[in-house]
């Protein structure tokens, strides 16, 4: 009605309550199509609404009637959130943690703090396969293996592994493969850490090997049946110890030897390489990356030149591009388990890249004089307190020499330790005789004056720490004081300055393709929105200064998270239990098969060892059985896609008698909700074994269906995928395990902490442990927490479903131009598809990576290369990307195709095209000569958006896969 000029001013207007609600919910933030685009975006698909759209894709058989949480179920505002967030930070109490172990206190630089681990132009790049997109974080991580490398003395370093005990662990497992696996004895001295002692114990099992915990001067290798031995420098109650006889003894007696260490105290001591350790590992959390309640945190493992094919995790290359100037890459990539599966050196994946680089830039601010300064304030600290305490004559301090822990004996370590709380301190206590106290780089002279009132049990202390500092030694032997150089590259000599190292931090960034540029469609990897109020609790110190192993009463605001979040994955999977301490992906794997084994075990079935595995399955998933020392039986896919279940009933009848699991993904790998799923988990139940599910496809899952609905028993969450927490550049990650309530007994446990859970009748025994940490890296846990509690139940459900409407439409529009490969019943694909562009090869010699590579100049990041069907692309855009994104991708993907189709009509030439020019740094395009046989110009912006922003790539392809220098930064 428009009655203008005429009573306006009487109308009264009733307001809506609706209109009062909240103005900052967060689901309409997360998912993209608004109600009216889905219905748009539906009915270009063929459906009526993007209900009966999912309807079609989703068997009914297995769809979920709803979700319904009991807590959050409405979903918070994000100011509700920021509320409850800081309502638990402030339940966590920070005390100041002396307890070493391997997590220390530390000041992460401010310059480093925000502009890397607080931003995501550092936070949510993906794993660098794209090199010529990514030669920022590939620098960064070759400084973080040229550190380790420095400071280890050995010359091959990896970036990286996720924590120092499963490092410890992979290196008993370079020690087996070393030996041919013809050594079945691995001796760990007992001066190691408690958590990488039994994780390597739990981790032996699969390998078949024995570990032998041995005090050092009992070691021995007379049964001639020994592959190696784990010696800590320093020791976890900090001994300093000259290793060189040891070492000696142990190569004359053809046994590998392992060395935990520590990067600060390696600045000052004689490095393991020096003293002829074959492999050294360790954490590099205390350069500049906070304790988190665990992690996530670097690990490292260095070794030899001889043993490089034989290292786990990820290693970064100095290769040559295509104008012949040096540019970095992944090296070695044939010894993972996408290319050698059940074969392969390890299962790591995901590992904790976003870390390596935040210890990498700590190291490059610091440099090598800085490094020493703080690792001689350190030892200094904690000379200082030694002497003090022989002086007070209540406590007695242990004779050996020492880096920066100071172990005393005391008539009552818990009155002590009792003192000590009262004052906000935390101690180690090692027995009720024993304690040790560990300084750091936040340690004060005022700290230590603190602990001398602790520690006088009463007395007067008629001294300050700084009187007492001018009559301390070194307590370090001259054998095996530092001499060598590290750190000599310029790199690590250029940027102690904020304005330098922030410029030196930006440089790298802007090389480097992230989510703030545009979408980054990897299929099976699901890189979604990290949402700004997701990422803000974790760097708040009620979250980052707490050490995982301070008593469970100081973290309660984690504890109510943990629970909260527990509970929230459990209705959303459909399972009875979970467990948080898995660190990635591949290690929830290692964990549900490690279950599945023990649960086994338990009823007395040791045979059960066969795993079942589809072909198309995540090369994890056979690395992680093989760890388990599972036997793989492989079942192929039909024509369609799916797991051929014939050949599936058939394999297990065969295996009856041994059936331990089978690992599926579901919707399958091809991107496909089989219809047999329920078909396929009975057919393994009937003949004896556990349904295992891979959860990286869990976004194609939520509030539709569940794998406890499903019919699976354990499955793994990538949180780093389905929930939020971002990929860091290759990391950190974490991948929780899920379980029915007949395997609950059986999850992992923690030797300092207990984990609570079910307690275990006595047969049941839980696995053992898996991570260095009891709750896993529990510092981003607050990511996907706040994620499940500000969409709510059906913002979650509505995710899934648009996130399926997303891929639907992407396909739609790109079947006219590519071959889409694989489709459910009704026509319509999951929440991810197959282009197929395998005919490309033959009518224009085109393969994916020219067109991942093309892609790069119209400024994106290509979908997934070759997996799990190679010559495929596929593509996983998400429920975070808008339409207008969407259109823009496949603007692109459509533009290449007609750039394909004119080789295919002779218009270009085959050898010499756009594409296999591609990609086009600025470097080649404004060289004095230009031999192309297209323009500079369409090389450059073939697509109008490119006009109004560019990402350019900063090197071109590569000529060579050919290394120059492995691992580190040449000199
Ligand atoms: C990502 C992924 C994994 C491994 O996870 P990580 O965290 O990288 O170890 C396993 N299976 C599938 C299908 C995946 O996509």
């Amino acid at each position: 009605m428009s009655s203008v000029g005429f009573g306006m001013g009487c109308q009264t207007r009733s307001i809506s309550v609706e209109a009062l609600k909240p103005s900052d919910t967060f689901p309409r933030r997360h998912n993209s199509a608004t109600p009216e685009e889905q219905t748009k975006m539906a009915e270009s698909c063929g459906y009526v609404s993007l209900d009966s759209l999912v309807d079609a894709t989703v068997p009914m058989s297995i769809r979920l009637e709803s979700l319904k949480f009991s807590k959050f179920d409405e979903g918070l505002t994000e100011s509700q959130m920021i509320e409850h967030m800081m309502q638990l930070a402030a339940k966590n109490k920070v005390f100041k943690s002396y307890i070493g172990m391997g997590y220390y206190n530390t000041f992460v630089p401010p310059v480093i703090l925000r502009n890397i681990m607080e931003n995501p132009g550092w936070y949510t790049q993906y794993t660098p396969y794209q090199a010529e997109i990514a030669q920022g974080r590939l620098e960064s991580l070759l400084n973080y293996q040229t550190l380790i490398s420095d400071l280890t003395g050995l010359p091959m370093s990896n970036a990286s592994l996720l924590d120092e005990g499963t490092a410890a662990a992979e290196a008993m497992a370079m020690c087996n493969n070393i030996m041919k696996g013809k050594k079945k004895t691995f001796i760990i001295a007992s001066n190691c850490h408690p958590q990488t002692i039994d994780i390597c114990k739990t981790r032996a099992e699969g390998f078949d090997l024995k570990v032998v915990t041995a005090d050092l001067k009992d070691i021995d290798y007379k049964s001639g049946d020994v592959c190696g031995v784990l010696v800590q420098y320093p020791g976890t109650e900090g001994e300093v110890l000259d290793y060189g006889e040891f070492i000696k003894n142990a190569h004359a007696n053809g046994v590998k030897v392992v060395m935990a260490s520590d990067l600060l105290a390696l600045t000052t001591l004689k490095p393991p390489g020096e003293l002829g350790a074959d492999i050294v590992v360790g954490s590099a959390q205390r350069f500049g990356v906070p304790m988190g309640y665990g992690g996530p945190h670097a690990a490292f493992l260095a070794t030899s030149q001889e043993y490089k094919r034989m290292m786990p995790g990820r290693i970064i290359g100095v290769s040559v591009d295509a104008s012949g100037k040096p540019a970095l890459r992944m090296a070695m990539q044939t010894r993972e388990q996408h290319i050698r599966r059940d074969k392969a050196t390890s299962n790591i994946c995901t590992a904790q890249a976003l870390l390596a680089n935040m210890a990498a830039m700590f190291a490059v601010y610091h440099g090598p004089e800085g490094l020493k300064t703080i690792a001689q304030r350190v030892h200094g600290l904690a000379g200082v307190f030694a002497l003090g305490l022989k002086k007070l004559g209540t406590v007695e301090v242990q004779g050996l020499p020492f880096f920066d822990t100071v172990k005393v004996k005391c008539a009552d370590a818990h009155a002590i330790a009792d003192a000590a709380y009262k004052s906000e301190i935390n101690l180690r206590i090692v027995d009720s005789k024993t304690i040790t106290v560990s300084f750091d780089e936040t340690t004060t002279i005022e700290d230590v004056d603190k602990l001398f009132k602790v520690f006088a049990c009463g007395k007067p202390v008629n001294f300050t720490a700084a009187s007492l500092a001018p009559e301390v030694e070194t307590v370090i032997p001259s054998g095996l004081i530092r001499e060598s150089p590290f750190l000599t590259h310029p790199i690590f000599n250029s940027y102690h300055t904020e304005h330098e190292l922030l410029r030196y931090m930006q440089r790298l960034q802007s090389k480097d393709l992230s989510l703030c540029h545009s979408m980054i469609p990897l299929g099976s990897c699901t890189m979604k929105l990290n949402a700004t109020t997701e990422m803000m609790p974790v760097t708040w110190p009620g979250f980052t200064d707490i050490h995982p192993f301070a008593p469970t009463e100081q973290a309660q605001g984690y504890q109510e998270m943990f629970n909260n979040l527990g509970e929230l994955l459990c209705t959303i999977t459909g399972f009875d239990s979970f467990s948080l301490q898995p660190n990635a992906g591949a290690s929830g794997e290692y964990a549900g098969l490690m279950v599945i084994r023990a649960y086994h075990k338990s009823r007395g079935d040791h045979h059960r060892n066969v795993c079942i595995i589809p072909v198309s399955a995540h090369g994890t998933n056979p690395a992680s059985a093989a760890m388990c020392g599972m036997q793989i039986v492989a079942v192929g896919t039909d024509a369609k896609g799916n797991i051929n279940i014939e050949e599936l009933r058939k394999a297990a009848e065969a295996n009856k008698e041994n059936l331990s699991a089978l690992m599926v993904t579901y919707p399958s790998t091809h991107g496909v909700y089989e219809e047999g799923i329920d078909e396929i988990c009975k057919i393994i139940h009937d003949n004896g074994g556990q349904v295992y599910m891979d959860g990286a496809n869990m976004n194609a899952q939520v509030g539709l269906t569940s794998p406890g609905w499903i019919g699976a028993d354990v499955c793994h969450l990538n949180l780093h995928k389905t929930f939020c927490i971002p990929h860091g550049g290759g990391g950190p990650g974490m991948g929780p395990i899920g379980v029915k309530k007949h395997l609950a007994p059986f999850l992992p446990s923690h030797p300092v902490v207990s984990t609570g859970g079910i307690p275990a009748p006595d047969k049941l025994q839980p696995l053992g442990t898996i991570a260095a940490a009891p709750w896993g890296s529990a510092l981003i846990l607050p990511i996907s927490y706040t994620y499940i509690a500000m969409m709510g139940s059906k913002g979650l459900t509505d995710a899934s479903k648009i996130a399926i409407l997303n891929a639907n439409y992407m396909a739609k529009r790109l079947e006219k131009h590519y071959p889409i490969l694989f489709r459910g019943v009704n026509g319509t694909v999951a929440h991810e598809f197959i282009v197929d562009l395998r005919g490309f090869k033959n009518t224009a010699g085109i393969e994916p990576e020219d067109v991942a590579k093309r892609l790069m100049d119209y400024g994106f990041h290509g979908p997934t290369m070759s997996w799990p069907v190679p010559g495929t692309l596929m593509i996983e855009p998400t429920e975070s990307e808008s339409k207008a994104e969407l259109d823009r991708f496949c603007d692109a993907l459509i533009s290449i195709r007609n750039e394909i189709a004119q080789i295919e009509n002779g218009k270009a030439d085959v050898h010499n095209n756009v594409l296999k020019g591609a990609p086009h740094p600025p470097s080649l395009l404004m060289g004095d000569t230009w031999t192309k046989p297209y323009s500079r110009e369409y090389a450059a912006f073939p697509a109008p958006w490119l006009r109004v922003a560019k990402f350019w790539p900063t090197t071109g392809i590569y000529l060579t896969a050919f290394l120059l220098q492995p691992c580190r930064l040449n000199l």
